[in-house]
């Protein structure tokens, strides 16, 4: 099977040389592991951070070693008293066709339940980090006015949406093309909604919370976090989720400059990371599950077909080609 290695660390912006897609030995699994078919893959801006030589919350790629990250896929082979072939599971060992997993490591996935390649966005990581950053780590109650950047994306578009089903007073999200605000508000039931390509995002913000905000959920950072203090209201609250405008930055980017606004206004501005989070995961998944098969939230994939694309996919969710979840297909019908 084919999987994707990592050849070089990227400096700024990656570049498809940094990577190679080469072939590797199928193995039969061992005691305890499965034999996966993958059928879906997940590119998320955190792999970005992996590529860097630099530690963080989790390891950095190795180079010319298969990288790794969600997938889901077909048992073919089992080992483990757990899972039958045919089985779907949900894993980390994506970026690869197949995969021999550790059975500890492997969670099923209901194909009857929803779509196989929901368990990568809306009912898995992305959809988690919206429910736990916006209900847990912002403190979100009822008739909390929200601003969401990245809002047209897998985690954004699911903020947005669960502070409206929760009775904010006003949801406000920025994306960076005039079709994903169009989406914000017709599809997704945002308030105001803006493209921050289109001029200075505390102008903007300012224009579409009039009355200031009280929680800011940023996925982006550098301006928008910024703007989103410069409209905090008194006791606002920040979730630190991401900062994808300055991932494939080469030098140290300005903070925000306002921040001396957080005392007077005694804000409250804390980072998360998802996997902090796992005693939420049964309330998230029978909430959430509810919303979706009612259909009072949606969410959207970008799908991207075959391996030979995953590379172009991941840069494509840098650029911001995707509405919704990013996902690679690898022979899913
Ligand atoms: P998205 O689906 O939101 O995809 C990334 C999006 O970022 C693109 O579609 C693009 O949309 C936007 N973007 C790219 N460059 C910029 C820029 N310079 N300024 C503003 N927006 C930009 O990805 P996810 O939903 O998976 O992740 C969203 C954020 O959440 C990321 O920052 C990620 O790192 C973070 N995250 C954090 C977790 C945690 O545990 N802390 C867990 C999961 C995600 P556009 O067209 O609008 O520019």
């Amino acid at each position: 099977g084919r999987a994707w290695h990592l050849v070089a660390r990227p400096q700024g912006w990656p570049k498809p040389e940094d990577f190679a897609l080469r072939e590797e030995p199928v193995t039969e699994p061992g005691e305890g592991q499965i034999l996966v078919r993958n059928l879906y893959m997940s590119v998320d801006p955190y792999m970005r951070g992996r590529m860097n030589e630099s530690k963080s919350y989790v390891p950095p790629f190795s180079l010319n070693r298969p990288m790794s990250g969600g997938a889901i896929g077909e048992v073919i082979a089992s080992r483990s008293a757990g899972f039958a072939v045919g089985d779907h599971v949900l894993h980390d060992l994506g970026w690869r066709e197949y995969a021999v997993v550790d059975a500890t490591r492997a969670v099923k996935a209901d194909a009857g339940a929803a779509p196989l390649s929901a368990y990568l966005g809306a009912l898995g990581m992305p959809g988690m980090t919206a429910y736990a950053g916006l209900f847990e780590v912002a403190s979100f109650k009822e008739g909390d006015a929200v601003f969401v950047s990245g809002a047209a994306g897998a985690v954004g578009s699911q903020v947005g949406q669960m502070a409206r089903l929760k009775g904010a007073s006003r949801v406000i999200g920025s994306a960076g093309s005039d079709e994903k605000v169009r989406r914000l508000i017709e599809e997704y039931g945002f308030n105001a909604a803006f493209n921050y390509k289109k001029g200075p995002v505390a102008e903007q913000l300012a224009e579409a919370a009039p009355e200031g905000i009280d929680v800011y959920f940023d996925n982006v950072g550098g301006e928008h976090l910024e703007a989103a203090i410069g409209a905090l209201n008194v006791h606002g609250r920040v979730t630190l989720c991401g900062a994808i405008a300055q991932y494939n930055a080469t030098e140290p980017t300005p903070g925000p400059r306002n921040l001396v606004q957080a005392i007077g206004k005694r804000l409250r501005l804390q980072g998360m990371i998802v996997s902090d989070h796992g005693h939420l995961r049964q309330q998230f998944v029978d909430e959430v599950g509810g919303w979706i098969r009612s259909g009072e939230l949606k969410y959207d994939e970008t799908v991207v077909n075959g391996i030979d694309n995953a590379v172009e996919a991941f840069l494509g969710l840098l650029r911001g080609d995707n509405t919704g979840k990013m996902i690679v297909n690898l022979g899913a019908e």
